[in-house]
């Protein structure tokens, strides 16, 4: 191929030939320069098998064949005024554009597009930069490179840790921009990622610059003749998230009205004393006793801190492999699992609140028969404690990823639904899952995240990405729980590309009132259908979603 000439991608955008694509191409070449464009044009870019070198490009943890999901080229541009020319470049040549961040959305299809062949928008390799910390508001302001480990060695590097921590997801290399629109969480009092964001700046579909919320006042302070996204942000942008008038901030979270360029996100104080500590409940039957104790303390604030319940093969299977434990095909029995909770001395496991509620807590848990007290000191080989001992105090890891590896070339889907903080609500969600898990021919590895007043469900399928067999029975197993959840009246609250439109579909209050909206907002913004294509459901006019079948 001479320099001049892009190449021909695997997979071009729909409605676009290949010389239409070879011009867009071009023009954006211009726009980012040819170093940071690249097309993707051979299996060789489809190779990318690890967490810490992801691929830009596809889906690493794909459930479909791994050619599906995958973008037609991948463009990162470096500042604001690109990110605008490449959107209006799109609307110019109606081919839609995947934003992503850093492309470690694991379990949920990483930076792989809904629709096959758009152009992937690398915002994190080139827009990295921490802009602010703020330390009397405590915020940061970050652009949508800087990851959750940048932040925090950012932290200690300034000798700021001692001021400030950041709240961390069990894996600290993806982006704090990413994680926090598609409203991940961590596990201190500052969990919710969402919640504690402030303030965003926002490329819309037809190019504007938008900021929200305090945004929206200028500071007396900016240079007026600088372009609207060098302008100093009004002094209350990171510390008031609501502004005046209808809150939009909400519109663009999980959602595909624009690519976010930088944002605000509230920081903890160092709360200046801290003890984790780990429970371990010997029975499963014991989970329904555990989650009426949890629910009073949390939503009553005597536990701080967003507490899990780690089912016993999770920790397992972050120590070793599925091999370690048994040699047999079948999913892990009751018998069994007791037998690795006795070798790993743990079953199920809250996690750490400050000092000084801790003997209510103690005494309230210790109710169950069997329940057993530790503290980090008490167990130093145990990684899992002693990674969530640093996760909950805001340290980030890769530890988790090892649980992955319970099956030979391991992926995961993550099915994730919401639930009650009640016995009866958690064992019944506990029921129905292991039960189908196991139908599938999958061990059950789950957690329960207690959020403040519900619990994020976190069930990881854990399946071999290379045997096509696994991948239908993961595929299956998914579907068939989004089902069986919705004739429950359980919802996810974030998933993989490929159920993204059976869920959407499950939210159908009052004829699908709210896809409606979702749909109007779409048309609205983003005429063309240039934006995140069939994101969480939502299709412009120009695309049927049955032409995307997966
Ligand atoms: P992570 O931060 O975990 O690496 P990703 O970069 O994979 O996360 O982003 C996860 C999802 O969040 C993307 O698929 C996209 O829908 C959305 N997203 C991430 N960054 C942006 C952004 N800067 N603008 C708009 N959407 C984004």
């Amino acid at each position: 191929t001479p320099a001049s000439d892009p190449g021909r991608p695997l997979t071009l955008p729909p409605r676009t030939s290949l010389e239409q694509f070879k011009d867009f191409m071009l023009r954006v070449n211009d726009v980012v320069g040819s170093e940071n464009a690249t097309v993707i044009s051979s299996d060789a870019e489809l190779q990318h098998e690890d967490y810490l070198d992801p691929s830009k490009a596809y889906d690493m943890y794909h459930v479909t064949p791994k050619e599906f999901f995958v973008s037609s080229a991948v463009v990162a541009p470096r500042n604001v005024p690109e990110v605008q020319g490449i959107v209006r470049l799109a609307n110019e040549f109606e081919i839609p554009l995947w934003p992503f961040s850093v492309g470690r959305n694991v379990g949920y299809g990483g930076s792989a597009p809904r629709v096959p062949g758009s152009v992937g928008i690398d915002m994190g390799r080139n827009m990295g930069k921490i802009l602010e910390i703020n330390v009397d508001g405590a915020y940061a302001i970050v652009e949508p490179g800087v990851t959750f480990i940048d932040l925090h060695n950012h932290l200690v590097e300034n000798n700021l840790r001692e001021k400030l921590w950041i709240d961390v997801p069990d894996l600290g290399g993806g982006s704090v921009i990413g994680n926090t629109i598609e409203r991940g969480v961590g596990y201190t009092p500052y969990g919710d990622h969402w919640m504690m964001h402030c303030g965003m700046e926002v490329v819309l579909p037809d190019g504007t610059l938008w900021r929200s919320g305090m945004g929206g006042i200028p500071n007396p302070d900016a240079d007026p003749n600088a372009p609207p996204h060098e302008q100093k942000p009004n002094d209350t942008w990171g510390l008031f998230n609501y502004g005046f008038g209808p809150y939009n901030d909400g519109i663009f979270s999980q959602a595909s009205l624009g690519i976010v360029v930088k944002m605000g996100i509230w920081l903890m104080v160092n709360p200046g004393g801290y003890s984790s500590y780990l429970i371990t409940i010997p029975k499963d039957k014991d989970l329904h006793q555990a989650l009426e104790i949890i629910r009073p303390l949390r939503v009553g604030m005597v536990l701080q801190n967003v507490p899990t319940m780690r089912h016993i093969l999770l920790d397992a299977a972050v120590h070793a492999d599925r091999t370690h434990y048994t040699k047999s095909d079948k999913p892990l029995n009751d018998e069994e699992m007791d037998a690795i909770a006795a070798k790993l001395g743990l079953v199920y496991g809250p996690p750490p609140v400050r000092e000084v509620l801790l003997s209510v807590i103690k005494q309230s848990f210790l109710q169950i028969p069997g329940a057993k007290y530790f503290e980090p000191k008490d167990m130093p080989d145990n990684i899992v404690l002693q990674t969530r001992h640093n996760t909950l105090q805001g340290i980030p890891s890769t530890t988790e990823l090892r649980w992955v590896n319970w099956l030979p070339n391991g992926a995961h889907l993550f099915f994730s639904p919401i639930a009650k903080v009640s016995g009866d609500d958690g064992v019944a969600q506990y029921e129905v899952t292991r039960r189908r898990c196991e139908e599938a021919g999958f061990d059950f590895i789950g957690t329960f995240v207690v959020g403040m007043r519900e619990m994020h469900h976190i069930v990881c399928i854990v399946f071999n990405r290379k045997d096509p067999e696994s991948r239908r029975r993961a595929h299956w197993l998914i579907k068939t729980l989004i089902d069986d959840a919705a004739k429950r009246g359980w919802g996810e609250y974030r998933t993989h590309l490929s159920v993204m439109d059976q869920i959407a579909d499950t939210y159908s209050f009052n004829d699908h009132a709210q896809m409606k909206l979702n749909d109007k907002i779409k048309a609205a913004l983003d005429p063309k259908g240039i934006m995140a294509v069939g994101k969480n459901g939502v299709w412009p006019k120009q695309y049927k979603r049955e032409d995307f079948p997966v």
